[in-house]
């Protein structure tokens, strides 16, 4: 007989085991969705195995597949590979490891609807009011959801929640209305998009104008794009009304031609010798992972997309993961211009069936390139030879939820599979992959200058101390106002880096020493005063700014710190004839966001302040200042990286300044000695990874060992505190690595949850995954009152 493999999908991430069914007949592949017994109940799950012989005896307890869905496969076998090995590195389910494979829109959902059995209202239920009866009889669809019936004006006036379900219940059991359950699997049409093209009339306004402009430079432009390019839907729905733009539905022929080269400039010297040995390695067709560390304004991404040229002129395909593609716009913009159609850019601006649309365009073999961001690196793909990590330092790259994987190991064990090249690409790489391209076991390639004719800029690190000592309090010191006033006198550019948003960092009881906290979090309430609200940035409590102090009554509350927002405050206040732009998460709550206020910076702006948005990728040749408010913040933070994290930010938001002419850079610090903040001014990578290495190295953190989290989170503080101290306990019995703790998290209460932490320090990161998946996992399971957090290589 013919069994398979198939992993129920439920709603409970404990359930984790694929079961095995009788095939019957049915042709099905891996990542296919089908329908399967499971108890009494009918699921849906989806095929983890090929299809295989088994003998007759094994089998014939097995029960069979009912259906196959005629829907795409959810995922192929590298995606299936892929989870496996985000599965087993970091310690979740193959369910929620699929759960992050897998595009959202491709899973298909089960919708169960009423239907009425009897044409005529039914008379014999004298508890249903009669206006229910009505409303159901006479306007509802014949075929209707619980949810309509829930959410209509009229029904909610019949009574609530409760009783309509009671009201339901009852029709369903009286035989007047019945359950159909109805499955919804998507389908792909052909591959459309929406695009808009110019339009004959004109339209008033100045954004709709905006986008008539910007419709008439990139006829054919796809909504999407409009959209991230900072244009919102009801901008577009206005120039679309007036007649200055019009907006239609384009199937996408994808031609599989190359575009012409265009106008390229040939390579710098240092950038012709870094491709030479990407393809070398590209020609060995082996799994190789090389690190392109490269100063800001290197020319790095000139280096990929000829790498990519050469990958597709050969037949293969490329994957290209960047950190956020809406602070980067201008970089997926350039892969466009290069890749044409053959480029698929998954973006946050995407629609749910736009996204859904690129993937199968993906799976169908239409698409080459893929850019996109973290889970970019599960694009079904076939025969994938490069793959790029850009900015491969950044944060983003790990996933801050389970899975907590990180996309730049999933690429890795991608490559290994497909036997590719892993390109990682930064100025300021982490300390890992610097590690190992030192110890040779990566290639390391180097560009030490800068593309363009401009050297890096001259950094000035100021002291606040002296500053404090000579009686200025301003969070400006004299000399940055002085390089201020110098860049408008000439109209050139600033960026001003803060890495805190608000206005100040929290209020404080000057006579009792209290600052004002939030209910639910052990933390500081931000004050917002052009909202006039204090709020938590953790769970986004808020509470109105108070003037008397709640613990001592005294009207003596102050305000300690900085935020963006006093910063943008305090350049208007000095300078009231600039123009100022403020981008930071308060700024940019709506897609578009970002590239607007990038547009208005770009077009006249004077000064940029924002938190580390701005030291991201931006190319803008008349920024000659880029300034560091306080350095300290990010230095403080309670984290092993938060020196290695400071130097990348620094050196990040230096490389913005004097790309297109001569330009300086400006740190103010309490603390200029810090090697963060000193190899940064020098623009001395490697001082920097040297010391901060032989530090690591002595303390036993990364990448001299591995390191796991283990969170434990629950409601009751006691509770939380002994389940953390038996699993320690049991942790330290394995003797399979150094532990630590358990201590709170540096934030131990947030949104009324308690949390602490077990760090596990080791050499033999797979026996610690081990014992934590044998022993860990099923006690916390059995445990109601907590519940793990597990972060592998945090
Ligand atoms: P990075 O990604 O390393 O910061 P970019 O790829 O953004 O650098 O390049 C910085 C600038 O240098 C860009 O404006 C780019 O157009 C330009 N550039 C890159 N390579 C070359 C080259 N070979 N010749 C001329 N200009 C180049
Ligand atoms: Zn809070």
């Amino acid at each position: 007989m013919r069994v398979v493999d198939v992993l129920p999908v439920l709603r409970t991430s404990r359930y984790d085991l694929p079961l095995t069914y009788d095939a019957a007949e049915l042709t099905l592949e891996v990542g296919d969705v089908v329908s399967v017994p499971l108890g009494s109940r009918e699921v849906l799950g989806y095929v983890v195995s090929p299809v295989r012989a088994a003998a007759e005896a094994d089998g014939t307890r097995l029960k069979p597949v009912r259906e196959r869905l005629d829907a795409p496969r959810a995922f192929d076998e590298t995606g299936l590979a892929l989870a496996r090995f985000v599965a087993d590195r970091y310690l979740c389910t193959l369910g929620e490891a699929l759960g992050a494979a897998i595009l959202g829109g491709t899973v298909p959902r089960i919708r169960d609807s009423l239907v009425r059995a009897e044409t005529e209202v039914p008379a014999r239920y004298p508890s249903v009011p009669l206006r229910l009866l009505e409303l159901i009889w006479e306007e509802f669809e014949e075929s209707f959801t619980l949810e309509q019936l829930l959410r209509h004006p009229d029904a909610r006036r019949a009574g609530d929640r409760r009783s309509l379900l009671g009201h339901v219940q009852a029709l369903v059991r009286g035989g007047s209305l019945r359950r159909v359950r109805r499955l919804l699997s998507p389908r792909t049409r052909e591959a459309e998009v929406r695009v808009l093209r110019p339009g004959s009339s004109s339209v008033r306004g100045r954004k709709a104008a905006a986008l008539a402009a910007f419709v008439a430079e990139h006829p054919g432009v796809t909504r999407a794009d409009a959209t991230l390019a900072g244009f919102s839907s009801s901008v577009i729905a206005r120039a679309v009304r007036a007649g200055a733009v019009v907006e239609a539905s384009e199937r996408v022929a994808r031609k599989r031609e190359l575009q012409p080269r265009g106008e390229v400039p040939p390579p710098t010297p240092e950038q012709r010798e870094a491709l030479a040995e990407i393809e070398a390695a590209l020609r060995r067709r082996r799994f190789e992972t090389m690190l392109l560390f490269g100063v800001t304004g290197s020319g790095k991404t000139y280096v990929y997309i000829e790498a990519i040229r050469g990958v597709i002129a050969e037949g293969g395909r490329a994957l290209v993961l960047v950190p956020e593609i809406s602070l980067t716009p201008q970089a997926a913009q350039r892969f466009r211009a290069a890749f044409g159609e053959r480029v698929a850019v998954l973006h946050s601006a995407l629609s749910e069936r736009e996204r859904f649309e690129a993937w199968n365009a993906c799976a169908r073999g239409e698409i080459d390139v893929v850019v996109g961001a973290r889970s970019a690196v599960f694009a079904p793909l076939r025969d994938v030879r490069l793959t790029v990590v850009d900015e491969s330092h950044d944060p983003s790259y790990k996933q801050d939820a389970a899975p907590r994987y990180h996309a730049a190991a999933v690429a890795a064990a991608r490559m290994r599979l497909e036997g590719g090249v892993l390109l990682l690409g930064s100025a300021t790489p982490s300390l890992e992959s610097y590690a190992a391209a030192k110890e040779g076991k990566i290639a390391l390639l180097e560009l030490r200058r800068r593309a363009t004719a401009q050297p890096l800029p001259e950094v000035r690190v100021l002291d606040l101390r002296a500053e404090f000592d000579g009686g200025n309090r301003a969070i400006l010191s004299d000399a940055l106002v002085a390089a201020l006033g110098e860049r408008l006198s000439r109209g050139e550019k600033s960026i001003l880096f803060l890495n805190r948003r608000g206005f100040a960092g929290s209020l404080i009881c000057r006579a009792c020493g209290t600052a004002p906290h939030c209910p639910r979090c052990t933390i500081a309430l931000t004050v917002h005063r052009r909202e006039k609200v204090l709020r938590c940035h953790y769970c986004d409590f808020q509470t109105a700014i108070v003037d008397r102090c709640a613990a001592c009554g005294e009207r003596s509350v102050v305000e300690l710190g900085a935020g963006t927002e006093r910063v943008v405050e305090e350049v208007t206040r000095l300078f009231p004839e600039a123009r100022v732009l403020q981008m930071d998460s308060d700024t940019t709550t709506r897609l578009g966001d970002h590239a607007r206020i990038l547009a208005d910076f770009e077009a006249d702006g004077d000064v940029l302040v924002g938190t580390q948005m701005v030291a991201k990728g931006l190319d803008y040749p008349t920024v000659t200042l880029a300034a560091v408010v306080a350095a300290d913040v990010g230095l403080n933070l309670p984290d092993f990286r938060a020196a290695e994290r400071s130097f990348a930010l620094i050196a990040q938001l230096c490389g913005r300044s004097g790309r297109g002419r001569a330009g300086e850079a400006i740190v103010q610090t309490y603390a200029p000695d810090h090697p963060a903040i000193a190899f940064a001014a020098k623009h001395d990578y490697e001082g920097f990874a040297r010391q901060e290495l032989r530090e690591r190295a002595e303390l036993g953190f990364p990448p001299a060992m591995r390191l796991v989290y283990v969170g434990v989170i629950g409601r009751v503080q006691t509770d939380v505190v002994r389940a953390a101290q038996r699993y320690a306990a049991l942790l330290r019995e394995s003797e399979a690595a150094e532990v630590l703790g358990p201590a709170p998290y540096p934030v131990a209460r947030v949104n009324d949850e308690w949390r602490y932490r077990i760090a596990l320090k080791t050499h033999a990161p797979k026996r610690v995954r081990a014992f934590i998946r044998e022993h860990i996992v099923p006690l916390a399971h059995a445990d109601g009152k907590v519940r793990l957090a597990l972060n592998v290589d945090p």
